[in-house]
């Protein structure tokens, strides 16, 4: 699709390809070096590019297929692909990655699994594992810190390939017996992976990409990679239609001074124009409103620094924008914001059906008593209620958003004492909801890892009933 008919004097640094930009996600364990690598990538396509070589979004950065060569060098053709280039999501982490992707949307269309080649497989590789495994998403493993291997000698501007050849004998049977492990472990997982070099199609095998995300080395072959991947996928997968009402999801809720409530969404289908009306998932019912403005980070503004804003008068997928409108603070991170396109009332029924749809489509089954469960987004609410099944924990009640004092009040309704309790994932507690749980007998269980929270609970279980016995 061409972007010819656009303002000339827009920001769009990039002619839209055939393809629409692939919307990418970085996740993995923490401290693994997600947002070194952001910073990498982001840093380098700055220095390679002329000015203007990357588009800073709200939430996102795009960085142009031409830069991507540049960054690249010999490694990516341009003339092979057309995609525009890659959007990446800033907020590293499997969180926003499930806001993403699992309301069925195309969100993120692939990811990178960020693992420290020394740290292997740690819980959040194994959550976001199970993340991309069911929610089918193409994925390519960075395998981080190589430089951090003793006697690893870097070969500058070379493939990383290379790289590991010239290597002397310590440094290079440590670091393959490294990545061996985690190959290892990716096939326990039941995914077939191989270095990247060995690997001929990436839709059913995973490419392992040794790299360093603080010396830079193999970030090219990773680049590489994920140009392959999101061309065959792009071309598979996606039927977008780029030129119709902006179809996006809700990354956060934030209040935004002079603006009240706004939303920081990344639109991955079609146009969003000041004054179209959306449809926005809201706690209790979709959300009606008018656009009063569309913004961006004003170019040239510090990396991440996202208080700058510039009014747009339309944005077009794939691209993050933060959208002004009245009535937005009963809207969830993760719910789904489409435009209604037309003045007659059957178009905007038939939208606020197709986001209650959308929100009923996660899956939580509440049961007659159980925990209350209380998550960041929808998708982590759905990761959180697929752990909580699987270890067969019944759930009273499950909701987006902080602990507040209703919760506590719920949760003191549960009939069994192991089920007078609150998991909260990654939400904060509330000042009066703090005070209701000193006056109440509830527990508050709350973590940022899954896995952990279950645990947690499992074990509180366990001390209270051998309390009881
Ligand atoms: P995140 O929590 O996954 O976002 O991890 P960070 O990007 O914050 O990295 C955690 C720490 O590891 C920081 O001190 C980084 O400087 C360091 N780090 C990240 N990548 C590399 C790397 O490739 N090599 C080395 N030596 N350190 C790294």
């Amino acid at each position: 699709m061409s972007d010819t008919n656009s303002d000339p004097d827009t920001e769009e640094t990039f002619d839209a390809g055939s393809l629409r930009t692939p919307i990418v996600a970085v996740l993995g364990h923490v401290d693994h070096g997600k947002t070194t690598l952001l910073d990498r990538i982001r840093g380098s396509a700055v220095q390679e590019g002329e000015a203007g070589a990357i588009t800073q979004h709200i939430g996102a950065t795009a960085v142009p297929l031409s830069t991507i060569s540049e960054m690249a060098g010999a490694l990516v053709d341009p003339t092979d692909f057309d995609l525009p280039g890659l959007l990446f999501i800033d907020t590293p982490g499997h969180h926003s990655f499930s806001t993403l992707r699992s309301r069925g949307g195309a969100l993120a269309d692939i990811a990178v699994l960020v693992v420290d080649v020394n740290d292997g497989f740690q819980p959040q590789t194994e959550e976001a594992i199970d993340i991309l495994k069911r929610t089918g998403t193409p994925f390519v493993v960075a395998a981080n810190k190589v430089d951090t291997t003793p006697g690893w000698n870097p070969q500058e501007g070379q493939p990383i390939q290379q790289s590991l050849e010239t290597q002397s004998d310590r440094a290079s049977s440590r670091l393959n017996e490294n990545l061996y492990e985690l190959i290892g472990d990716l096939s326990g997982k039941g995914f077939s992976a191989d270095f990247y070099w060995r690997v001929q199609d990436f839709q059913s095998n995973i490419g392992v990409v040794p790299l360093s995300a603080m010396t830079g080395e193999g970030i090219p072959d990773l680049l590489t990679v994920l140009m392959g991947l999101s061309q065959r996928y792009m071309k598979e997968e996606m039927s977008v239609d780029v030129a119709g009402p902006g179809v996006g999801t809700v990354l956060e809720v934030k209040d935004e001074q002079g603006f009240g409530a706004t939303l920081d969404v990344v639109l991955y289908d079609g146009v969003v124009r000041e004054g179209d009306t959306v449809v926005v998932g809201g706690r209790d019912e979709p959300i009606v409103t008018e656009v009063r403005a569309l913004l961006q980070p004003r170019p040239n503004a510090e990396i991440r620094a996202e208080k700058q804003f510039e009014r747009v008068e339309e944005v077009r997928a794939a691209a993050g924008v933060k959208i002004a409108a009245p009535d937005l603070d009963e809207a969830m991170s993760g719910a789904p914001v489409r435009v209604v396109r037309g003045d007659d009332e059957a178009a905007l029924e038939a939208v606020k059906r197709e986001v209650r749809e959308e929100l009923a489509r996660i899956e939580v089954d509440t049961a007659e008593d159980g925990v209350v469960v209380k998550a960041d987004t929808l998708g982590s609410l759905e990761a959180m209620a697929n752990a909580l099944e699987e270890a067969e924990i019944p759930i009273l009640r499950a909701e987006v958003g902080d602990i507040a004092p209703r919760d506590v009040t719920v949760a003191q309704t549960a009939k069994e004492d192991t089920h007078k309790v609150i998991l909260g994932f990654n939400v904060d507690v509330l000042p009066d909801a703090e005070e209701a749980l000193e006056h109440a007998d509830v527990r508050l269980f709350d973590d940022d890892v899954i896995y952990q929270l279950v645990e947690e609970y499992e074990a509180y279980v366990e001390e209270l009933e051998r309390a009881q016995q």
